[in-house]
C-alpha cells in the first residue's frame, strides 16, 4: 500500500510532543511491514537540520492558490533516519514557518490552513496518488475537507484516515479560511453538519471538518475515545463523534522500539536489558553526576513533559516538594509555553537550587531525557487528562515504574500494583490514582517509595514485569493498517 502521512511534527527533526514520536513510529513500522510511506511536512526553520540526510529540492516551483493569487513554494525532500519526507517551503512575506517556533502564533490556523492546501496541491502536481492520507490533529483538519471539496476530480481515489492525538486544540476561524484556501462557500461551510463550531455558531472548526470528512477518524487510546463521546474530555466535538461513531475508535500509541532501547540507546551510558539490570542503576549515578545530585541510597523519581495545565502541573509541583520530604530524589524535565507556568517554574528553580536531591532542567532536551528515564526510579504522570500519554510507555521500556493517574491512555496501560482488579499480580505494572487532590497523590508516592525502601527485591519486580510488556507499533501498526485496508478504494 502507498501510505502519505501529512503532520506538522515529525520526531526526531519537529518534535514538540508524543505528535511527533507518533508520526516517525507508525511510518517506520508501516514500512517494515512492506509498505510505501511518504511524509509532508513544513519546512519550519528552527527544526533540527542535524537529523535529515540528503536534503534537495525536490519540486522547485509550486505555486499554491491563495486567496485570489498564490504563493511561491519550494519542495525539498530527504531522509529523517530513513523515513522519506517532503518539507514545504513557502516564500511569502507572511514568513509561515520562519517563525522560530512551530506553534504559538497569533496566525496558526491560517499557517496550517496553508499547510494543508500546499500539501494537496503538492500531491496533485507531483502526481502522488497514495492509497491512503493519514493525517493529524486540527493543523490538517483541513485536508480531507478540500481533498473532498476541491481535489477530488483532480486527484481521484485517495482515502483519509484522521488522527486526533488533542481535543483541547482544534483550529478556529472565520470565513477569511474559506476566501484563503478557495472552498468558499459560506453558507455551504458554516452549516452545522460540516465545519462550523458546535457552540460558536461564527466559527469554522478544522477538528470538526476532520471528523466529518474523512473515512475513518481514531484518537490515540480506546479510554480517551470513550472520554471524548462521553464527557467534556471531547471539549464540544462529543456530538460530533457520536454523529459519526460508526467510523470512529481508539487505537492505542505505540514507542518506537528501536529509538527507545536501553540495550542500544547512543544517549545513555550504560546498556542494560530486564535480565541485566544493573546497568540501570549505573546511569542512575551518571545522571546524579550529570545534574549535580548527591549520590545516596535514595529513590529518584522524574516527571518528564510539557508544563502545562493538561499534565496537571499542580500535582507536578506538590510531587516534588512530597518526594523530597519522604526521602527521595526527584528530576524534573520540562517546557512551558504559558507565561504563568513557566515563570513559576522558574522561581520553583531558583528556591531549590541548593538542594543536592532535586534538580529542575527547563527548556526541551531529547538527549538528556533519554538519559533521565534510564537513570530515574519512577516516573510520575499526574495528567489532569491524558489521550494516550508516552512518557509512561518509555518508561517501562527502560525499567522506570510509572505512578499515574488514571486518565485516558493512562488507564489503557498502567495497572496498580496493590488494587488493580482485572490483572493478577505478576502483570501489574505501576501505581494508579484517580482524585486530583494533593491526598491522592501522596498516598500513591508513599506506596511506590515504600517498596523501593522496604521490599527493594519486590520493586525490581514491578520494574521487569513493566519492562515485560510490549508497547511497540508491533499491535497498533497492525490496527491501523486494518483500518487502512477497510476504507481504501478497491
Ligand atoms: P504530549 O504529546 O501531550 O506532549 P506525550 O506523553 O504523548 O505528551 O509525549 C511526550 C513526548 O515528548 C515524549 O517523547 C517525551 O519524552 C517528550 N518530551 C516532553 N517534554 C520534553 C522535554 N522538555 N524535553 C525532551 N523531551 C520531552
Amino acid at each position: 500500500m502507498y501510505i502519505v502521512q501529512i503532520a506538522s511534527e515529525c520526531a526526531p527533526v519537529i518534535k514538540a510532543g508524543g505528535l511527533g514520536d507518533v508520526v516517525y513510529g507508525l511510518s517506520r513500522d508501516l514500512e517494515s511491514r512492506g509498505h510505501t510511506v511518504e511524509l509532508i511536512l513544513p519546512k519550519y526553520d528552527c527544526m533540527r537540520y542535524d537529523h535529515i540526510w540528503g536534503l534537495h529540492d525536490a519540486y522547485k516551483d509550486l505555486w499554491v492558490p491563495w486567496y485570489g493569487g498564490a504563493i511561491h513554494c519550494s519542495v525539498y525532500c530527504g531522509w529523517v533516519y530513513g523515513r522519506l519526507c517532503f518539507f514545504i517551503e513557502p516564500h511569502s512575506p507572511d514568513n509561515f514557518f520562519n517563525r522560530h517556533c512551530y506553534y504559538g502564533c497569533d496566525d496558526d490556523n491560517m499557517r496550517f490552513a496553508f499547510f494543508s492546501k500546499a500539501a494537496l496541491e503538492f500531491l496533485h502536481k507531483s502526481n502522488k496518488r497514495p492509497d491512503v492520507i493519514h493525517c493529524h490533529d486540527w493543523q490538517t483538519g483541513l485536508v480531507p475537507v478540500m481533498l473532498f471539496e476541491n481535489y477530488k476530480y483532480d486527484m481521484g481515489l485517495q482515502r483519509v484516515c484522521y488522527t486526533i492525538h488533542n481535543f483541547k486544540h482544534q483550529g478556529m476561524g472565520g470565513s477569511e479560511v474559506l476566501w484563503a484556501t478557495g472552498l468558499n462557500q459560506e453558507a455551504y461551510f458554516f452549516q452545522y453538519d460540516r465545519l462550523r463550531d458546535n457552540f460558536n455558531p461564527f466559527a469554522l472548526n478544522f477538528m470538526k471538518g476532520g471528523i466529518v470528512y474523512s473515512n475513518y477518524v481514531t484518537t490515540v487510546s480506546p479510554h480517551h475515545a470513550w472520554e471524548a463521546c462521553y464527557t467534556p474530555i471531547g471539549y464540544g466535538l462529543g456530538h460530533t463523534l457520536h454523529t459519526h461513531q460508526s467510523k470512529f475508535r481508539g487505537v492505542l500509541n505505540g514507542i518506537d522500539y528501536e529509538v527507545w532501547n536501553p540495550e542500544r540507546d547512543r544517549y545513555i551510558p550504560h546498556s542494560y536489558t530486564k535480565e541485566k539490570l544493573e546497568g540501570k542503576a549505573k546511569n542512575k549515578q551518571a545522571l546524579r553526576e550529570r545534574l549535580l545530585l548527591r549520590d545516596v541510597d535514595k529513590p529518584l523519581i522524574c516527571f518528564i513533559g510539557r508544563l502545562d495545565d493538561q499534565k496537571g502541573v499542580h500535582l507536578v509541583h506538590h510531587a516534588i516538594y512530597y518526594a523530597l520530604e519522604k526521602g527521595a530524589q526527584f528530576v524534573l524535565l520540562g517546557s512551558a509555553t504559558e507565561a504563568g507556568i513557566n515563570n513559576h517554574f522558574w522561581h520553583e528553580k531558583e528556591v531549590l537550587n541548593d538542594n543536592p536531591d532535586v534538580h529542575l532542567e527547563l527548556g526541551f532536551n531529547e538527549e538528556l531525557s533519554h538519559l533521565i528515564y534510564a537513570g530515574s526510579d519512577m516516573i510520575v504522570v499526574p495528567s489532569n487528562y491524558e489521550p494516550c500519554g508516552l512518557t509512561q510507555m518509555i518508561g517501562f521500556r527502560y525499567g522506570t515504574v510509572p505512578i499515574v493517574r488514571g486518565v485516558g491512555g493512562l488507564v489503557n496501560t498502567v495497572f496498580d500494583r496493590d488494587y488493580d482488579e482485572n490483572h493478577l499480580p505478576e502483570q501489574r505494572n505501576g501505581y494508579v490514582f484517580y482524585d486530583t487532590d494533593f491526598h491522592a497523590l501522596e498516598s500513591t508516592i508513599d506506596r511506590a517509595i515504600g517498596l523501593w525502601y522496604n521490599s527493594p527485591e519486590e520493586f525490581r519486580q514491578l520494574a521487569i514485569q513493566g519492562m515485560n510488556y510490549d508497547y511497540s507499533w508491533n499491535y497498533p501498526g497492525k490496527d491501523y493498517l486494518e483500518i487502512y485496508e477497510s476504507i481504501r478504494h478497491k
